[in-house]
């Protein structure tokens, strides 16, 4: 349900060590998300919101504290469960894009729904289905070399919605598109957590991104300074 708690963190702690030093990254970090909302988690380069994305999702262990995810605890299950876990649940959209260079679009999210054991045929129908809803009906057999920045980033995300999960995570998706591709990208992944109920957790610099936010968490030095839901209810 809608405002239902997606993932749960409590008491996150993580360290780097560099040469004898050592970087606490997270500090006693406890954060939630909803299904159904678009959390952003903003703050400068180097606060931990990387780091966080990554204890949350299930890709990198922290040294403290839990993770209550679908309301399992993640930290807690075995290697492959949680790689299970990620693929069944999880979709990710990186800054990067992360495609394969020679696969075209179709091909991209044929090929994520083969790992999720979806059958072929039906594999090739829901590809085509939600690379059509992120508006690239016309780009199906296209590679990434032959797309636009924005396209690639809008086949990512098609390739996130495919497994329809209900955790996405986005690590500034934005940042490496023009202001109109990045209002494209963060609308479909607003219109994610609405159609889908999903629980959208955003990490964005951008503040231009933050209309499309139903809460706004600011992080910095490895702490959450500010956690607040964003009110519309004056707006027209
Ligand atoms: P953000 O995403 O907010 O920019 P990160 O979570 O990526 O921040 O990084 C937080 C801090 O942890 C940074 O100072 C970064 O240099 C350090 N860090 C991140 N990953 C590693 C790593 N694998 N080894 C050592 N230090 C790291
Ligand atoms: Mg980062």
């Amino acid at each position: 349900m809608t405002g239902q708690i997606a993932i749960d963190a409590k008491n996150l702690g993580k360290s780097y060590k560099i040469g004898k030093s050592k970087q606490q990254v997270l500090k006693n970090v406890d954060f939630n998300a909803c299904h159904g909302q678009v959390t952003m988690i903003m703050g400068p380069s180097g606060s931990g919101k990387s780091t966080l994305i990554a204890a949350l999702s299930g890709l990198m262990k922290p040294d403290e504290g839990e993770v209550i995810a679908l309301g399992e605890n993640l930290w807690k299950k075995k290697r492959g469960k949680i790689d299970r876990f990620r693929l069944d649940h999880c979709g990710f959209i990186f800054q990067g894009f992360n495609l394969f260079p020679a696969l075209n679009a179709t091909q991209q999210v044929e090929q994520v729904l083969k790992y999720c054991k979806v059958p072929h045929g039906e594999a090739k129908k829901r590809a085509k289905a939600v690379l059509e809803s992120v508006g690239l009906g016309p780009r199906l057999s296209l590679r990434p070399s032959e797309m636009s920045g924005g396209e690639k980033q809008r086949v990512a995300i098609a390739r996130a919605l495919s497994k329809e999960p209900s955790l996405i995570f986005a690590d500034e998706p934005t940042s490496a598109l023009d202001s109109v591709s990045g209002q494209v990208v963060i609308r479909l992944l607003h219109d994610a957590a609405k159609a889908r109920n999903a629980a959208v957790i955003v990490v964005t610099h951008d503040p231009r991104l933050e209309a499309y936010a139903d809460r706004i968490i600011h992080m910095e030095d490895g702490k959450i300074l500010s956690d607040h839901m964003v009110d519309r209810s004056s707006q027209a």
